[in-house]
């Protein structure tokens, strides 16, 4: 009898049963919160009746055709979507599957059309398990260690990580700023630099938003060196951070942008976006393969890109996100082992912390493990294992919202023997 990889690491006991909105039934009978939400992939929750029903459509016209072998519309389509919320200025768009793969993507476009070999990636960061995208991540040695040698030239800079520095934001973002142009002047010679690659929201890394001064330290770097500015907008896309791509809390434009995960409520798709002049730089025929661009997931693109515009959602996930960061507070008011409550949006976290301040793994761990048994579904994250991560739904309601907020709270004390 086959069984499944002993090396997936199972967050929770569920089998589902079937999904809809926010909520998961499992095949125990139970039913779940899903504040996961597929690790930020279901944007307008599960099995939304739009995505559903455009999926289905598409099905029965054609699944896969290839899409440098034949186009299809709903490809076309979802890149004039694309077109709508984008910068004017990336209007040119390459699809493949994954986060990885797109990533990979960029990477190769800002090496070929730069002639330069260097990466520049931040201390971190995620961005994903493909070799390539293995070498830029530092969110821990599980996602690099082990299978060496792995991608040449990158190098990683430090990230503004204030609290683990103990520092205030101005001052963490000086200090790394100092340390890239250290870089610079020392490691990788901007002659030698093809791209600075940064999440605009540190994701697996622990749900840390990047301080805007030092996206515009970057954006100002890039244009005096003529580095690609690449933002991984992978997990802080498509609305989640209340606005729709989360470097829109500075005032940088990116060189090239990388989306996934919620781009298609479920369906794989990822996508990256740069200039015709950019793109146009690297090599013809350097971008393809099989089922990038699928033309099921592209349709539930363009539905999902169509219900997050229909119903207001990259507002809901505002204003909702408000709601769940003050309701974060609130039960972590007076506890001494929750060290910072932070986020953007529907992509909040709690960092756990010991009575001496250092990191609390095991607490972060019995927390998320304790929101099962109390019909929340969660996940940790950070450097160091010790965040947990709420990522609800952008459809989410304000009783949802509240009805997590309790769960959690039960959550917390049953792990803390309160
Ligand atoms: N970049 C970021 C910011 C991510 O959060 C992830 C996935 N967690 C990836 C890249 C990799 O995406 P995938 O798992 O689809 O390859």
């Amino acid at each position: 009898m086959s069984r499944l990889s002993p090396l997936l690491k199972q967050a929770t006991p569920v089998v589902v049963d079937h999904a809809l909105g926010s909520w998961i039934w499992g095949i125990d009978g139970e039913k779940y919160l899903d504040f996961t939400t597929g690790i930020g992939v279901t944007s307008t929750g599960h099995c939304h009746p739009r995505v559903v029903a455009a999926a289905r459509e598409q099905t029965g016209l054609i699944i896969h055709g290839q899409y440098t072998t034949i186009m299809h519309q709903p490809l076309l389509k979802l890149t004039d979507k694309l077109g709508e919320v984008l910068p004017l200025s990336l209007d040119s768009i390459f699809y493949a599957n994954s986060g990885s793969e797109a990533v990979e993507a960029s990477i190769r476009l800002a090496r070929m059309a730069t002639g330069r070999p260097n990466i520049i990636a931040f201390h971190g960061g995620f961005h994903g398990r493909t070799v390539a995208a293995a070498s830029l991540t530092s969110a821990g040695t599980k996602f690099r260690a082990g299978f060496s040698p792995i991608m040449g030239g990158v190098h990683i800079a430090p990230f503004p990580y204030a609290l683990r520095y103990g520092w205030d934001e101005e001052t963490a973002v000086d200090f790394a700023l100092r340390e890239l142009d250290y870089l610079l002047q020392t490691v990788s010679s901007p002659a030698d630099t093809a791209a600075f690659i940064i999440e605009p929201v540190l994701g697996d890394g622990g749900y840390l938003p990047t301080p805007p001064r030092f996206l515009e330290g970057l954006r100002e770097r890039a244009d005096h060196y003529g580095i690609i500015f690449i933002l991984d907008e992978v997990q802080a896309g498509v609305g989640r951070t209340g606005k729709f791509w989360g470097y829109q809390f500075s005032s940088v434009i990116p060189d090239i942008i990388i989306t996934a995960k919620g781009l298609a409520s479920g369906f794989p798709i990822s996508a990256i976006a740069a200039s015709f002049d950019l793109m146009s730089k690297a090599w013809p025929g350097s971008q393809g393969g099989t089922y990038g661009g699928n033309a099921v997931a592209a349709a539930a693109g363009v539905a999902t890109l169509e219900v997050i515009r229909d119903e207001n959602l990259v507002e809901n996930a505002r204003i909702r996100g408000e709601q769940l960061h003050e309701g974060l507070q609130n039960i972590s008011s007076g506890n001494s082992l929750i060290g910072d409550v932070r986020g953007r949006g529907l992509m909040q976290a709690l960092e756990f912390v010991t009575e001496m301040g250092e990191p609390n793994q095991s607490l972060a761990s019995a927390v998320q493990q304790a929101a099962v048994a109390h019909g929340l579904l969660l996940l940790t994250c950070g450097t160091l294992g010790n965040v947990v991560r709420v990522i609800p739904p952008l459809t989410v309601s304000s009783e949802e919202i509240s009805s997590g907020i309790q769960r959690l709270d039960a959550a917390l004390k049953a792990a803390q023997g309160v």
